[in-house]
């Protein structure tokens, strides 16, 4: 549902980091929108990923 738009892993980049709910690891949620936080699935990686979701950058509604 959130996921529309797959990420390449941001540290570690040999393709599309496969994002499922299963990786993440924590969540920041803003009002209409927020990040997840990603780990990448590649073992040698492990990355952690900063993936936005939803309408993050039209804050300025709220005013
Ligand atoms: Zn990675």
């Amino acid at each position: 549902m959130l996921l529309k738009s797959l990420q390449s892993c941001q540290s570690f980049k040999l393709g599309p980091l496969p994002l499922t709910l299963d990786n993440v690891v924590d969540e920041l949620q803003k009002c209409f929108g927020g990040y997840l936080y990603v780990v990448c699935l590649n073992v040698e990686c492990g990355a952690v990923n900063r993936v936005p979701y939803g309408t993050t950058h039209h804050r300025d509604a709220l005013f």
